[in-house]
């Protein structure tokens, strides 16, 4: 049952001592979204002060700001086509070569992301000990170099990709290096970068890519990244499944879960009886089966809420410096 609900739109750059409209008579929306943000921050609060041990599950929403576009808007639907399938990679040499030629031009866009925020402070909050264990759908290690250290990534990691032959594995970085030396004539020019390092290119491009292979074998290689269609590795979720047993709830942040892999902890939680909070603008899968739901984005929320826990290591009312 969803028992709280608003329209709350706070976007970045933000902070407590800060109006982002530099107008001395804030405008009535921008009041209007403090005003929410602000009851959002102590609902959060008195979510965490009643379950001080949660899991964190997290999704591509988080890592929006960090300049990693989202696949599907607020109701959930994709905004693009949809990704290519675990199931299309391994058979189909010509969707090899599809999703390569793209890589090579999204994958800088992942490389170069850097941590925002909201990152900081769930690794933050990592650290003061509120979370045993944080799931991310995300592919993109922005959490780990946040600082996070309890972290499963979910559907893998797109800095590494696996030989489909000899399982050999290697950085990403250095597979771009090959696909920039056997393509000096790909053009950097035609592309809209996607979550997974993928990115839109036009077909001649595409069919004339030289596909990267393994320096041990030839064998064709494979992002270490669960595709579409896939399975998560069954160690992985048992890993998950044991922290929401343990954990006093879940917080789901930047996920639409409309992903089976993800919304199964939700469900789990709810099988359980632990209480499931959800940080998303838009609807989720897992809204019915909540006990508290944000709409502020999670990234000035995670932030507050981050800067207002005592050293003890439990949440605080923010009172001075607070949005009115
Ligand atoms: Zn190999």
């Amino acid at each position: 049952m969803v028992v709280e609900q608003r329209l709350c739109n706070v976007r970045r750059p933000w902070r407590m001592d800060q109006n982002p409209f530099g107008s001395p008579s804030p405008a009535p929306a921008y009041n209007s979204a403090m005003s929410c943000l602000k009851t959002d921050i102590s609902a959060l609060q008195q979510f965490v002060l009643d379950h001080p041990r949660l899991v964190v599950i997290t999704g591509a929403g988080i890592s929006a700001s960090s300049g990693i576009p989202t696949y599907r808007d607020r109701d959930g639907t994709w905004k693009h086509s949809a990704p290519i399938t675990h199931q299309e990679f391994v058979t189909d040499p010509e969707r090899r070569q599809r999703y390569w030629s793209r890589s090579l031009l999204g994958w800088p866009m992942v490389r170069d992301a850097k941590p925002n925020m909201a990152h900081r402070a769930l690794s933050q909050l990592e650290r003061l000990g509120h979370i045993d264990l944080l799931v991310t759908q995300n592919v993109d290690r922005l959490h780990q170099r946040a600082g996070s250290a309890k972290v499963v990534d979910l559907h893998g990691r797109i800095d590494q990709v696996r030989c489909m032959v000899c399982d050999q594995t290697s950085g990403r970085e250095r597979v771009q290096q090959q696909l920039l030396r056997d393509n000096p004539h790909h053009s950097h020019k035609l592309s809209t970068p996607r979550p997974d390092g993928d990115a839109e290119v036009a077909a001649e491009i595409i069919e004339a890519l030289i596909v990267p292979t393994c320096e041990r074998c030839d064998g064709a290689l494979i992002p270490d990244v669960v595709f579409f269609g896939g399975s998560v590795p069954k160690m992985r979720v048992a890993k998950c499944n044991e922290a929401v047993a343990s954990a006093d709830a879940v917080l789901a942040v930047g996920s639409s879960l409309q992903v089976f892999s993800g919304y199964r902890f939700c469900r789990l939680a709810g099988q359980l009886g632990k209480p499931l909070a959800i940080i998303n603008p838009g609807s989720t899968r897992a809204d019915p089966l909540s006990s508290l739901k944000l709409l502020s984005d999670c990234e000035p929320l995670l932030q507050a809420f981050a800067a207002n826990i005592s050293d003890a290591g439990r949440p605080i009312p923010c009172v001075h410096g607070s949005p009115s």
